[in-house]
């Protein structure tokens, strides 16, 4: 396990001297110690980002180089996958099975922009003008340094999802993980260093977000910024980057609903149900947390998802079998438990769950949850919670499903269940939100536009619109014709 900052390729401690406490949420027991990075430390790997690209070569490297270097970096984690799945559970607390998805994912996410890299043209793309005195191409460009801020739910994951584009891009980068699980984005940096990746092309600093992710986020050296997080920090970011006005994207949370009609296959909701909400213990944006059932499906979907959720295996992530880890922090697992006693003072139903596992006394383990008659001005109804935890009310016809699935500040996901094709398809366009399941909640693809409309966030991760974040587009006009202008000089 590392624990120093990367700037400009080297291995440095924070300017400060200090370091902070990694903990492993399934034991309580601080794993690690990591350099707390300060303004200082920001100041130095945004100038080393600054040199890189303004100096070159990375950004005037063609795409079929930088491509070549992403898949080094692809190879340099594949080399050590069982590490990193190993590291990640330790540091997340999430279930081996669900990290060696993550630690796949993020390999394939740097192959996916590798092959994007390549599509780049370096001669431009023509486009045709209605006078054809002049000629004109775009060309598309890195836009430059860019700051990207981190979640700690998929610590490896989400810095791919944000390293790999703007890399391929021809973008140089700081990256600012989460102080929760800061471990393997350091491994990223040590992937980058074994790829042979000019120095300052990518830099990591670790330390809080007030401290390391506010002074990035309010850089001047900083053209670009791509965070992803809650929607208050979100809020911060924008303000600051408005300052000089830098591009953004943001990538916040959600409340999504999940839309099962009466005509659904029982086992099926059950499934994906569950998935929706206890994968990786409920910590996920895209979480479908407040489940909608038509009135004729209630009684037998609620029976079977009691007893289904209440058979979840509980324990530590590398425990043979483990299904539902511990949360992520202690702070996060206080939050968690205040919005349950904040949900029954409301008057939601508790129907399972609310408590931690009797037999473990260690961790911040917390048994599967479900709530019914959740009113739909509640906190539990109307807030991301990010834990185990379901929300459940009906609703009696398609209307009424659509109309309370949007009645939400958020917009980034949804699921629609039925075996009506055309219904699914017509709800999953009434639905304001960025992504839509039909038949099925959480599959995730690189190739698949990421994001959310409304509070959800601004922009898209992910396939090509994930490149486009971090590419300017230029247009180049040229007067190619033989005949004089004219206009001034008429003679
Ligand atoms: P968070 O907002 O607390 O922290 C995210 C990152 O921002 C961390 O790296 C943190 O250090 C940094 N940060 C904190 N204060 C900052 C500041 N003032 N300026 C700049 N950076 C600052 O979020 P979290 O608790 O790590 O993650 C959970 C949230 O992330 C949830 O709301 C979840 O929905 C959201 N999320 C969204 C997506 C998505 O793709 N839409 C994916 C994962 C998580």
């Amino acid at each position: 396990m590392r624990e120093h900052l990367f700037i400009d390729g080297q291995w440095l401690p924070a300017a400060s001297g200090k370091r902070f406490a990694v903990y492993n949420p399934a034991t309580e027991a601080v794993l690690h110690q990591v350099a707390a990075g300060d303004a200082r430390d920001i100041d130095l790997a945004v100038a080393a980002a600054r040199r890189a690209f303004d100096q070159g070569p990375w950004p005037t490297l063609s795409g079929t180089e930088r491509a070549g270097y992403l898949r080094a970096m692809a190879d340099a984690l594949e080399a050590r996958q069982d590490e990193l799945i190993r590291l990640e559970v330790l540091d997340n607390g999430k279930p081996l099975t669900e990290a060696q998805w993550d630690v796949a994912d993020a390999i394939g996410c740097f192959r996916f922009y590798a092959d994007m890299a390549e599509t780049l043209k370096s001669d431009g793309t023509p486009l045709e003008l209605p006078d054809e005195r002049f000629t004109c191409h775009t060309v598309r460009e890195p836009i430059g340094v860019a700051g990207l801020v981190t979640p700690w739910n998929y610590p490896l994951l989400m810095a791919a999802w944000k390293v790999a584009p703007a890399l391929a891009a021809g973008c140089t980068a700081v990256l600012k993980p989460s102080e929760i699980t800061p471990l393997s984005a350091l491994e990223l940096a040590a992937a980058a260093e074994t790829a042979g990746l000019p120095k300052g092309v990518l830099n990591v600093v670790t330390g809080l977000g007030p401290d390391c992710g506010a002074p990035l986020s309010a850089h001047p050296g900083v053209d670009k910024l791509a965070f992803t997080g809650s929607v208050p920090t979100g809020r911060r970011i924008m303000q600051a980057a408005a300052q000089d006005l830098k591009n953004i994207s943001l990538e916040l949370g959600g409340k999504s609903a999940f839309i099962a009609f009466d005509d659904s296959d029982l086992n099926a909701a059950v499934e994906w149900v569950l998935m929706g909400i206890f994968f990786n213990q409920g910590q996920v944006c895209s979480a479908t947390s407040r489940l909608l059932v038509q009135e004729g499906l209630y009684p037998r979907l609620i029976e079977r998802l009691v007893a289904q959720a209440q058979k979840i295996r509980i324990g530590d992530g590398l425990a043979e079998g483990t299904l539902l880890g511990p949360l992520v922090s202690e702070g996060q697992y206080r939050k968690v438990l205040d919005a349950i006693a904040q949900a029954q003072s409301d008057g939601a139903t508790l129907l399972c769950g609310g408590k931690r596992p009797a037999q473990l006394d260690k961790g911040w383990f917390l048994e599967p949850t479900i709530f019914t008659d959740v009113p739909a001005d509640s906190a539990l109804w109307c807030e991301e919670i990010f834990g185990p935890v379901l929300a459940v009310r009906t609703f009696k016809d398609e209307a009424d499903a659509i109309a309370q699935a949007n009645n939400s500040h958020y917009g980034l996901a949804a699921a629609v269940m039925s075996q009506d094709t055309a219904r699914c398809q017509r709800v999953a366009r009434a639905l304001r939100v960025g992504i839509v399941w039909i038949n099925c909640s959480q599959p995730t693809f690189v190739q698949a536009p990421w994001g959310g409309y409304k509070q959800s966030g601004i922009g898209r991760e992910l396939g090509e619109w994930g490149f486009s974040n971090y590419l300017e587009t230029k247009q180049i006009t040229e007067y190619a014709s033989a005949e004089k202008w004219g206009w001034y000089l008429r003679d």
